[in-house]
């Protein structure tokens, strides 16, 4: 066979854009396909194999095998030649197929006769969609150059696969993104919402991958990089000196969209008949197959931010992108790989859930998404891939469980758990006036966490009865620049404002670990983040922030109670330091002549198991402690509260953990010191009885949750369940949940 060119592999694109172009159905198109391939490359044989379903890849055309065979053949991923092309998308090229390890002789199909074999991968963006081979008689390995034009039809094959150019009747497909998907992620905030998809980044649709005229393209595709270019060199100039991260990735943009042979390797494919898009996804697509394979982490990175500049190249090209955006549709559940909490907080209470591929439950995006209590999935793999702007989607937030495009029976049993819900919700709006009082008497205060001006509405609607926990770094979180202590000030009397007279409990400044501010990071990554500089050591040691935050809470005060707490207190001298920055300030306000808080408390965060068994002295001087479920369990367990596979590793409801709260409720009533829960565990209502149980009589949680809590509180005797637990306690058992939720089962 003579070697190809250029202008061949052209002339083959421009055949198969003239075939696709009539309206032929399904199987005729790919049927022609398979025909000018054989012939352009002087093959016997062409065949095009296709996924059925995720394991399954099915003949679905073929030039040159037994016809008989088309839609009977199949093998599983791995299996075969053509199997392993799938598995490993990567190409196998052959002189003698039947010799090759793992070859598999599907007497069917007549390939016996056939030596030489060359497959390649059919995928889009990473995306397996089948194997393309051509096959002949003679004993040879394809060239290089035929390697690629093989290459190349496959993805144009994938563009009009994506484009359903293959569906209709007597089709091998069934048209993608119209089958429905389940996908199962990690919960992020509770509930249950059905919706339509907006996609953050609407995907792009390249619709004119084969052109006909090269030098246009090639123009478009440099007019195209060097706006890209520009518009890096704008955001570099944009960044703030110290933002080490936003820099690197900024740098590494600039590289890559200076790499010349990024650059020579799509005018290449532009050379060879392709669009300049198509040329941008095809590398795209074969970065995005490296990046499945490089187990190197540094490298996964630098390969996703060639993906993402790709991805804005394409953007730039076909001039589809959110700028242009597509129109939000009735009830849009936001679909993206990430997003920034000012991104979220912008779409707001508009959203009816989200779904995110990456992110954490502890992550900015989540605490918003907690904030608006709009229902939140994370590590959704692959589902920006798979959704498209409008389509139905189904969020259980419960579950972590997704479903796109639902099928009737599913969508059916979806909407009765979503009337269950409202009903209950129905419930807890009756009671939302009652007190949280147990059937033995006991009466419980249940206060709400917030953090931004978002959450403030709920106050009313929750029936708190204060703000157990304002987490005062989210306003920090969601700027790129520190906030000014003028605008902290207002901010800050809003919150008082809005409580009404009720409690508010400003936490200062809670960042490190997880939390990190772009403009206040510390000078050296950190091995263990987590119990690094964080909260209040960061505090201490940068005061002038500090004071600045406790000035501006004076302030917003104004002649009105003020309660303040300093997070993650390890030991009694931190907490005596921080509450002296406090005094000092109160005592420097007054001198410049401004009206002091009528009443300031001021109280510390128990994080650390270290500070439950602080000097008695501590516990003197603190007017109440709050208990940080979240921090303390992670350190109680040494588990990881953002690493999925420790993290429900150990129950709350162990035996272990509830002595540690049964040790502080005890150490906080010898000093006669008030004590809280603020934790996330004091909103799911089993935990919030047993603290109960346990002595708690304060809790703080997330809006959504005081309904549910009273709820079950209010049906208790809080006497039996600690007689509950106490008998777990001698039994040996590890966790009082089987004997809870039994003793409960037997309420009822
Ligand atoms: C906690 O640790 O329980 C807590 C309330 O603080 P955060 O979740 O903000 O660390
Ligand atoms: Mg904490």
């Amino acid at each position: 066979m003579p070697e190809r060119t250029e202008s061949e592999s052209r002339k083959l694109l421009g055949r198969l854009r003239e075939a696709l172009a009539e309206s032929s159905a399904g199987q005729a198109r790919l049927n022609r396909i398979t025909d000018l391939t054989a012939d352009s490359m002087q093959t016997e044989v062409c065949s095009i194999y296709l996924f059925r379903d995720s394991e399954t890849l099915e003949l679905c055309a073929t030039e040159g095998l037994n016809q008989e065979a088309v839609h009977q053949t199949r093998m599983r991923l791995g299996e075969g030649l053509v199997g392993r092309v799938a598995r490993t998308a990567r190409p196998v090229n052959s002189a003698n197929a039947p010799q090759e390890r793992g070859f598999r002789f599907m007497p069917e199909t007549g390939e016996e006769i056939y030596s030489s074999f060359l497959g390649v991968p059919i995928q889009r963006l990473g995306e397996r969609l089948g194997v393309l081979v051509v096959q002949s008689k003679d004993a040879r390995i394809y060239s290089e150059d035929e390697v690629y034009a093989l290459e190349v039809v496959a993805m144009v094959l994938a563009e009009m696969t994506e484009l359903g150019a293959f569906v209709g009747e007597g089709a091998a497909l069934s048209a993608r993104h119209m089958q429905p998907v389940m996908f199962r992620g990690t919960i992020g905030q509770e509930g249950a919402a059905d919706g339509n998809v907006f996609l953050h980044e609407p995907r792009v649709v390249v619709t004119n991958p084969i052109a006909d005229d090269p030098d246009r393209e090639a123009v478009r595709l440099t007019e195209a990089v060097e706006n890209l270019r520009m518009s890096v060199d704008e955001m570099l100039g944009h960044t703030v000196t110290r933002d080490t991260d936003s820099r690197q990735v900024l740098e590494t943009y600039r590289m890559f969209a200076n790499s010349r042979s990024w650059m020579r390797r799509m005018q290449e494919d532009i050379a060879s008949g392709l669009s300049a898009e198509a040329a941008v996804e095809k590398e795209q697509s074969l970065a995005r197959a490296r990046l499945q394979s490089v187990p190197d982490a540094y490298m996964r990175e630098r390969l996703q931010d060639l993906d993402d500049l790709s991805n804005r190249l394409l953007r730039i090209l076909t001039g589809q992108g959110n700028e242009t955006g597509a129109e939000m549709p009735l009830n849009p559940i936001l679909v993206a790989r990430n997003i920034g909490p000012g991104d979220l907080l912008e779409y707001g209470r508009r959203l009816r859930g989200v779904v995110l591929e990456k992110g954490s439950v502890g992550s900015h995006a989540a605490i918003v998404a907690r904030a608006l209590a709009i229902p939140l999935v994370i590590h959704a793999a692959g589902i920006t891939s798979e959704a498209l702007n409008g389509d139905r989607i189904l969020i259980d937030g419960d579950q972590g469980i997704i479903h796109l495009r639902p099928e009737d029976n599913v969508a059916n049993a979806f909407r009765d758990k979503i009337l269950m819900q409202a009903k209950a919700q129905e419930r807890y709006a009756s009671i939302r006036d009652l007190p949280a009082q147990s059937t033995c008497g006991t009466t419980v205060r249940l206060m709400m966490n917030a953090g931004l001006m978002a959450d403030l509405p709920s106050l009313t609607g929750s029936g708190a009865e204060g703000v157990g926990l304002f987490r005062t770094e989210l306003q920090f979180l969601i700027r790129n620049h520190m906030p000014r202590r003028g605008e902290l000030a207002a901010l800050y009397s809003r919150v008082i404002d809005a409580a009404m007279g009720r409690p508010v409990i400003f936490r200062t400044l809670d960042i490190g670990s997880d939390k990190v501010l772009s403009y206040m990071k510390p000078q050296d990554d950190e091995p263990n983040p987590a119990l690094g500089w964080r909260a209040i050591r960061v505090g201490l040691d940068m005061p002038g922030v500090m004071r600045m935050q406790l000035q501006a809470l004076i302030r917003a005060a104004n002649g009105r109670p003020l309660t303040v707490m300093f997070p993650f207190v390890a030991q009694f001298d931190e907490f005596r330091e921080a509450r002296q920055h406090l005094l000092d300030q109160l005592e420097r306000e007054d001198k410049l002549g401004r009206i002091l808080p009528s009443e300031t408390r001021i109280g510390a965060m128990l994080e650390t198991p270290s500070l439950a068994f602080a000097p008695k002295q501590f516990f003197e001087m603190a007017d109440f402690i709050s208990i940080g479920g979240n921090d303390l369990k992670q350190f109680f367990f040494a588990a990881d509260r953002e690493n999925e596979r420790v993290r429900r590793r150990y129950d709350t409801l162990n035996v272990s953990y509830l002595s540690i709260i049964e040790h502080i409720v005890g150490r906080c009533a010898d000093t006669g010191t008030p004590v809280s829960f603020c934790g996330e565990d004091a909103g799911r209502p089993i935990e919030a009885m047993c603290f109960a149980a346990m002595g708690l009589r304060t809790l703080s949680m997330r809006p959504a949750s005081i309904g549910p809590v009273k709820h079950l509180l209010r049906r208790v005797d809080l006497g039996q369940v600690k007689e509950v637990i106490d008998g777990v306690f001698e039994s040996g058992e590890q966790s009082a949940r089987p004997a809870i939720m039994d003793w409960l089962r037997s309420q009822s």
